[in-house]
């Protein structure tokens, strides 16, 4: 049977338990029934590759010359897009509160760019991104992500794809219907809980 990228990235991310189904304190204080951090997958190599080789795939005909990402989140699978594409790989940091490229990382005019980022949700750190892509003259081709938190309503003004959606749910501790069953304890993400 034929499996699609979506399923086998949900695969990969259930596997390494970067997404997660319970009963968790989000780092808002919120309670929710899902979890997602991306690094639980991407701290494994080989599945980073893999995430890599699958975003590129999306993009592959679209002639890019480089990979743009922001740190942290989007370097490590930024990396392995630009691997899979044959292309080099730059990140951007904060300094104060402005994205910038450090470390001697440049874009020149007209270079066809393709910024990277393992989880959309609001699509705040990819903009600021974009904006030092269009300072430099590069051309914008779009945007690759592993996980659309957003479902599909983030608007970048670019075309935005994604390996698979996630739709997460949270609830103020006081309206958890979680809490409310009384069949578990809310945990925080990571512990052993
Ligand atoms: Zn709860």
């Amino acid at each position: 049977m034929e499996v699609t990228t979506a399923e086998r990235t949900l695969e990969i991310l259930r596997e390494t338990k970067a997404i997660a189904d319970g009963h968790f304190i989000l780092r808002s204080g919120r309670h929710s029934g899902r979890y997602c951090q991306c690094m639980r997958a991407l701290e494994r190599p080989e599945y980073a590759e893999e995430l890599g080789k699958m975003i590129a795939d999306m993009f592959r005909g679209e002639r890019i010359d480089v990979v743009l990402t922001p740190a942290l989140g989007g370097i490590l699978i930024g990396h392995e897009v630009a691997r899979a594409l044959g292309v080099r790989s730059v990140f951007a940091e904060r300094k104060e509160d402005r994205m910038e490229l450090r470390r001697g990382f440049a874009l020149d005019p007209g270079e066809r760019v393709l910024i990277v980022e393992d989880v959309v949700t609001t699509g705040g750190a990819v903009r600021e991104v974009s904006a030092i892509a269009r300072e430099a003259g590069a051309e914008l081709v779009g945007f690759g992500f592993i996980v659309d938190r957003s479902n599909g309503e983030v608007d970048l003004g670019a075309p935005a794809r994604a390996l698979c959606s996630v739709t997460i749910e949270s609830y103020e501790p006081s309206a958890c219907p979680l809490c409310a069953s009384g069949e578990s304890e809310p945990v925080k993400p990571g512990s052993s809980g």
